[in-house]
C-alpha cells in the first residue's frame, strides 16, 4: 500500500517534480490539500534544519506524517555561496531571474565555475524523524541557456552533460538531480519498510 504524506511546500515547481518521481511510492498531499496557506519561515543555517522546521511545523500543528525538503546552490568560487540562503540570494522577493543575474555577476572573471546543488529531505514518520539527501555536481554557465524547470535551472550544466537542466528539461533532470536522488533515496527507505 502506498505511503499517504503531506509534502510541506509551497513551491508548486518542487510539487511536480516530487510527485513525478514518487508516483508509485507516496501519494502526495500538498499544503493547499491541508489546508495550509501560511509561509513556513526557513529561519535555519543549514538545510538539514530548514527541512526539518518545514516537517516539524506541519506535524506539530496539523497532525499529518510529511516530509519537508531544502535545497542549496553551493558555488566553489563563492565559499559555498549562496548555499543555504539559495532563494534569496538577490533579496526576499524570492526573484529566479535576480538570483540568477547575482550569481553572473559574482563569477565574472572567475575562472572556477564549479558547483553542485544539495537537497535535503526530512521524514516524519509515526513519530520519527529521518533525513535523507542528494547532490549533483556541475559548472555555472556564463549565459541563461533553456526554458523549463525553475531557480537557477538555466545556468547549471550538470557534468557529463551540454546542456543546463533548463535545457534537458523534466525527464532527464528527474532522474538524476540532486532532489531525484534525495527523493529516490526517501522511496527505497519506504519500500523497504
Ligand atoms: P528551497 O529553499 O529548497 O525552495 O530552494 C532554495 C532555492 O534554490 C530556490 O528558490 C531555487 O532558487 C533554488 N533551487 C532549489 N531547487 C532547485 C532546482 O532543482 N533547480 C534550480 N534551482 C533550484
Amino acid at each position: 500500500m502506498k505511503n499517504k504524506l503531506v509534502f510541506a511546500t509551497n513551491n508548486a515547481h518542487k510539487l511536480e517534480e516530487v510527485s513525478e518521481i514518487v508516483k508509485d511510492t507516496i501519494d502526495i498531499l500538498s499544503l493547499k490539500d491541508i489546508g495550509c496557506f501560511e509561509d513556513i519561515a526557513e529561519t535555519g543555517t543549514t538545510l538539514e534544519e530548514n527541512a526539518l522546521i518545514k516537517a516539524r511545523h506541519i506535524k506539530e500543528k496539523y497532525g499529518y506524517d510529511c516530509f519537508g525538503d531544502d535545497t542549496g546552490l553551493e558555488v566553489d568560487a563563492l565559499d559555498g555561496a549562496p548555499g543555504v540562503y539559495s532563494a534569496r540570494y538577490a533579496g526576499e522577493g524570492h526573484d529566479f531571474k535576480a538570483n540568477i543575474n547575482k550569481l553572473l555577476k559574482e563569477l565574472e572573471g572567475k575562472e572556477n565555475r564549479t558547483a553542485r546543488f544539495r537537497s535535503v529531505i526530512a521524514l516524519i514518520l509515526n513519530g520519527k524523524e529521518y533525513l535523507f539527501d542528494g547532490k549533483i555536481e556541475g559548472v555555472i554557465t556564463k549565459d541563461e541557456r533553456g526554458t523549463t524547470g525553475f531557480g537557477y535551472d538555466p545556468v547549471f550544466q550538470p557534468n557529463g552533460y551540454n546542456e543546463t537542466f533548463a535545457e534537458l528539461g523534466a525527464d532527464v533532470k528527474n532522474e538524476i538531480s540532486h532532489r531525484a536522488l534525495a527523493v529516490k533515496a526517501l522511496c527505497d527507505f519506504l519500500n523497504k519498510r
